[in-house]
């Protein structure tokens, strides 16, 4: 059997993944010189989630009391992963219509 056809597998999130999104939307509020279109964007995020170390859960809620260590390193990763990420886009963008799938690593 496969297991996707038997189990809901999107209940299982990867609360990483959300954290990257929310950043990504600050960082858009507040850089309108960074390109929006679509390639860019999901570059962008394909980038960051190679990058911010996954935190998969089943629970919709977040998990009860996250160290305050444990948020900082969060915070950190990610604000690594986005300056990174936004200079090597902005660098070498994809959005000229090569036609090759984006491998962003
Ligand atoms: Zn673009």
């Amino acid at each position: 059997m496969r297991l996707e056809e038997r189990y809901d597998v999107e209940k299982v999130r990867n609360l990483s993944a959300e954290a990257v999104y929310r950043r990504v939307e600050e960082f858009l509020d507040s850089n309108p010189a960074f390109c929006r279109c679509e390639e860019c964007v999901l570059d962008l995020v394909a980038y960051m989630l190679n990058r911010v170390t996954p935190e998969y859960a089943t629970s919709l809620l977040d998990p009860l009391h996250p160290s305050r260590e444990k948020v900082m390193k969060k915070a950190v990763e990610l604000d690594l992963a986005l300056e990174a990420g936004t200079k090597r886009i902005q660098k070498h963008p994809h959005h000229e219509g090569t036609g090759e799938r984006n491998v962003i690593s």
